[in-house]
């Protein structure tokens, strides 16, 4: 195993994944199980781009055009309608919060949450959603040495991408975003969704290993107690993964298994 940082100076073979020291691992989906992360990418910055080309004169609103650093900080992770007011807040914009039957397209929270939405349902139906095939190397490897597995997902479209992978067999529980608001739990950065998945696989969190692709995500996993967080992120990104929470940070995880 590879390992390009982490957070305490621990010997490596202490951060690896074994049997001995963990039951269960948890995955975020979009960027970790799934490509699909470039997918959401692009949807938001079609939605915000044209909002803030739109936008009415003066008021001090910041009208550069969406990047991969808003999208880190501001949306990655976290519940859709999160990640609207949050990016609209940092570029000085404040919109009412409407309501989610509001028209894609609509200027309120929920309304260009609806429209992102829109656009990445007729991606995924176009494309379709491809699986990492390293990450699905290691599941399977997992479950063969008996981990339970979960996929902890604010995405209310996780389980429809999963179902498009063929892969939703490899998982024990699928937490995704339509679950979580069934269960009035906070979503990412807040650790409740990983908390709650870890009670259903009966794993106690110390003994569980979460893995994610995003900041909300790393964060979520080291403020619940988990025993070990995964980062997966480009070189130019892992410090920013370690300040937030990984233990390990990886840019495939072929890099975690054997
Ligand atoms: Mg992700």
């Amino acid at each position: 195993m590879r390992v390009r940082a982490h957070r305490s100076s621990g010997d490596v073979v202490a951060r690896k994944v074994t049997r001995e020291r963990f039951d269960a691992v948890l995955f975020d989906l979009d960027g970790v199980v799934t490509s699909t992360a470039a997918v959401h990418m692009a949807a938001w910055k079609r939605v915000f781009d044209a909002f803030l080309d739109g936008a009415a004169p003066g008021q001090g609103i910041d009208r550069r055009a969406f990047g991969e650093r808003d999208y880190r900080v501001y949306v990655d992770g976290k519940p859709r309608y999160d990640g609207v007011r949050g990016f609209l807040a940092s570029r000085g914009v404040t919109l009412p919060e409407g309501g989610p039957g509001d028209p894609p397209g609509g200027e309120t929270v929920c309304g260009l949450g609806n429209r992102k939405n829109e656009l990445f349902r007729a991606e995924l139906d176009t494309r379709g959603a491809r699986a990492f095939p390293s990450t699905v190397r290691w599941i399977r490897e997992l479950r063969r040495q008996g981990f339970k597995t979960a996929v902890v997902t604010a995405s209310r479209n996780g389980t429809a991408v999963l179902a498009a992978t063929g892969l939703a067999d490899q998982f024990d529980v699928v937490l995704d975003g339509n679950e979580a608001a069934r269960l009035r739990l906070a979503g990412k950065p807040a650790p409740d969704t990983y908390v709650a998945a870890a009670r259903t696989l009966g794993a106690e969190k110390r003994r569980a290993v979460v893995v994610e692709d995003a900041i909300a995500g790393v964060r979520a996993g080291r403020d619940g107690g988990f025993g070990l967080v995964i980062g997966v992120a480009g070189p130019d990104d892992t410090d920013e993964m370690v300040d937030n929470g990984a233990d390990v940070v990886v840019a495939d995880l072929s890099e975690m298994a054997g």
